[in-house]
């Protein structure tokens, strides 16, 4: 076997090989494990580095602490500890060896093989180790998946799908970001096979998985592998009528305006704009209420009319939801992108910079004006603000608050 080693200034971080030399001193080992390895080998950014070790999760703890960093036992059942130095945080997990699993959760035993351990991981890929020197650990031969963009459940696929469901969206999610070509055929064949084991799993590691795949740079062929396998049919079933085909020209805009990837957008982009069905999936999904806001006032806004004047839709946005029209908006130019209606993308996209700009005014009138002028204090004052509201917005937000209080 030749060496590999990973050369990149992020290993030789101080924060880093302080902490590996720490968890190894007295005959145990310490590696960098999965995603950083993975992502190194790939030349793709790391965003966070995990640990896998020897030590036990108390003495991880106690060791960290002893030399005076903070340990927070973010998962010690499972024999994470995540560790602070100097304002990174690393997780830092036992070596195991899951004992028994019931397509949800695992029971693990701690050991000291680093051949279980990577056996116990879901794709080769996610397999592999780097010592602190950088010099790679492949116990399962993951090197050449990760070289050649290819994601291999680690053992039987359809067995270790029979383990834990959530592995299917991990599979398209991985093939989003570090695949290539076309996803493993075992692979695939087996999420057909099992596709039923998606339901039944918790709704935010579903959403979690959904989301990371859509965030992708491009995530276009994953999802239509998902949607040929029939998996986003499960977990999305909003897009089966709806279809996809408006995410391939998403990306396309994207680079051309230079929009920044986003998750929720693709989403946007595969979902049918009712209100109804978004409030259906945002149930079954449990999302969160961020996402939730974002795509009610999405479903809500109504399709945009791009005949309107500029006054016109400055009232539109006031009543409504600038957030949610810009969605509109960013739809209506991927869609005239997509049949090749120049005039119209045009047009669509001066109107979303229009509402990106937009700052939402406001009314010139307040209650305490109204009590100044001898109103009594009551329903009637918050009466006559909507009145005048009305009024203000009927003269194209001109009015001024004088000219208001004059109109009573
Ligand atoms: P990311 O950069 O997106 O965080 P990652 O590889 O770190 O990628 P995680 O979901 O954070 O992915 O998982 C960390 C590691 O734990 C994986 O690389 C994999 O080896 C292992 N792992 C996580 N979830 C599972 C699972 N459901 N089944 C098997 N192994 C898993
Ligand atoms: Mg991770």
């Amino acid at each position: 076997m030749s060496a590999i080693t990973i050369k990149q200034d992020w290993i030789s971080d101080e924060g880093l090989q302080r902490l590996l030399e720490l968890l190894t001193e007295g005959g145990e080992e310490a590696r960098i494990a999965g995603g950083a390895v993975r992502n190194a080998l790939q030349e793709k950014q790391i965003t966070d580095v995990d640990i896998a070790t020897t030590l036990l999760p108390q003495d991880v703890i106690d060791r960290v602490e002893e030399a005076g960093l903070r340990a927070i036992p973010t998962g010690i059942e499972h024999g994470t500890v995540t560790v602070l130095v100097d304002g990174t945080s690393y997780e830092i997990t036992t070596l195991r060896q899951d004992i028994k699993t019931d397509g949800r959760h695992a029971v693990v035993e701690f050991g000291r093989d680093w051949e279980e351990d990577a056996s116990r991981r879901d794709f080769t890929m996610n397999a592999l180790y780097a010592n602190a020197d950088g010099s790679v650990f492949d116990p399962l031969n993951g090197y050449e998946d990760v070289l050649r963009g290819n994601v291999r459940f680690i053992g039987n696929a359809e067995s270790r799908i029979r383990e834990d469901g959530l592995r299917m969206l991990r599979f398209f999610r991985f093939f989003a970001w570090y695949g290539q070509f076309r996803p493993d055929a075992d692979g695939l064949k087996a999420c057909v096979r099992m596709k039923d084991r998606l339901t039944g799993l918790s709704a935010e590691r579903v959403w979690q998985e959904l989301a990371k795949m859509l965030a992708a740079p491009d995530p276009t062929r994953a999802v239509l592998w998902m949607r040929q396998t029939s998996v986003l049919n499960v977990v999305l079933p909003e897009s089966e009528n709806w279809g996809i085909d408006n995410l391939a020209p998403l990306i396309e805009a994207e680079n051309e305006y230079g929009w920044e990837p986003d998750a929720l957008l693709r989403l946007i982009s595969i979902i049918p704009p009712m209100e109804e069905r978004v409030a259906t999936m945002v149930e079954r999904l449990k999302l969160p209420n961020r996402v939730r806001d974002r795509l009610k006032n999405w479903a809500e806004s109504g399709e945009p009319d791009l005949s309107m004047k500029r006054p016109q839709f400055h009232e539109q946005l006031y009543r409504g939801s600038v957030s949610g029209m810009s969605d509109r908006l960013r739809m209506s130019v991927v869609r005239e992108k997509a049949s090749g209606n120049e005039k119209l993308q045009k047009k669509a996209a001066k109107r979303l910079k229009q509402a990106e700009k937009y700052k939402r005014p406001e009314l010139p009138v307040k209650g305490q004006d109204l009590l100044d002028r001898g109103f009594e204090p009551g329903p009637k004052i918050s009466e006559t603000l909507r009145q005048l509201e009305e009024t203000w917005i009927g003269s194209g937000f001109k009015l001024n608050g004088a000219q208001l209080l004059n109109s009573l």
